[in-house]
């Protein structure tokens, strides 16, 4: 089986989410990058958020922008509260409001438990954890405000946590990654459970080993990815237009009914292959 072949390419109605107003964080680079331009594609005005690397962030806002919907990029580090605040100010002052957030900014300092330093430890709770609550929590007080407006959407907001399959499968050398994604399983459900009320859907959208910069080592040679191809029954590696493709859907009115379920987007990594020919 070929397993090079991704994501199908053409596949996102342009109009789906025609007249909404998205922020993705972390925009600029692999999963976000892909994902700002899915809802770019699907009609969305696309807030490009990035912390480093502006003519990045501000290439994929111009390739949103050619889409025929409007697109700006805006700097901000997620884990800073006063930056998150500014960030939703100037994107409701600049574009009017928002309607769906995808709040997947992440990244990892990886070390064995007895090498990592309480820097490590922090700094990926503090982006990967609080940078999502943050996030979260502004667009909150936005929909809020706003309600439904049943031209827009049945919903009255739309948030989309980027978690991991290590929210539940644990992962030895990188303890603050996958606590970090443990979190976010559970403040996704609790954010879920306490705004569903409010229609506001709070969801989230689980990669297994998706090609980008966060986890190059473990695809970029033949035999880095023959290991990775053994823990992914659908024999291929995920490619971040397979993620993107799952949020759009995710934050459009087809999936009204989803509130607070996390959505599995890893060829099978979490059904234990290891087990399909044991245990
Ligand atoms: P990536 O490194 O390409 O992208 C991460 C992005 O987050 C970058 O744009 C980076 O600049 C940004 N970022 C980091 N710290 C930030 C901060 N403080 N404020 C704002 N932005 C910040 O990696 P990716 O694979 O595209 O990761 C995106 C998300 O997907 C992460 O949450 C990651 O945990 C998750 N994820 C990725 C995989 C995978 O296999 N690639 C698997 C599961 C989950």
């Amino acid at each position: 089986m070929d397993s090079t072949v991704g994501a199908p390419q053409g596949v996102i109605p342009a109009r789906l989410l025609h007249g909404q107003k998205a922020l993705v964080t972390g925009a600029n680079s692999g999963i976000g990058k892909a994902t700002a331009i899915g809802l770019g594609r699907a009609g969305a005005d696309v807030v490009v958020n990035y912390v480093a690397g502006r003519e990045a962030a501000e290439e994929v806002a111009a390739e949103i922008a050619s889409f025929g919907v409007r697109s700006a990029a805006y700097e901000a580090d997620v884990s800073q509260e006063d930056q998150v605040v500014a960030m939703m100010d100037r994107m409701v002052r600049e574009f009017g409001t928002i309607d769906i957030l995808v709040a997947n900014a992440g990244l990892q300092r990886d070390a064995s438990v007895t090498e990592m330093t309480l820097a490590q430890w922090q700094k990926v709770i503090d982006v990967n954890l609080t940078g999502q609550f943050l996030c979260a929590r502004e667009a909150a007080k936005e929909f809020r405000r706003r309600g439904v407006v049943p031209d827009v959407s049945r919903s009255a907001g739309k948030i989309i946590c980027m978690s991991s399959v290590h929210q539940i499968i644990p992962w030895a050398g990188h303890v603050n990654y996958a606590s970090s994604k443990g979190g976010v399983q559970m403040m996704m459900q609790t954010l879920a459970q306490e705004l569903a009320p409010e229609k506001i859907r709070v969801n989230a959208v689980a990669p297994g080993a998706i090609k980008t910069p966060i986890n190059r080592a473990a695809w970029e040679t033949p035999e880095a990815q023959k290991d990775l191809l053994r823990l992914i029954p659908y024999d291929r590696v995920g490619d971040p237009d397979d993620i993107a493709h799952a949020v759009v859907a995710l934050a459009s009115d087809l999936m009204d009914y989803v509130v607070g379920t996390t959505l599995y987007v890893d060829g099978g990594m979490t059904l234990f292959p290891g087990f399909a020919t044991g245990g």
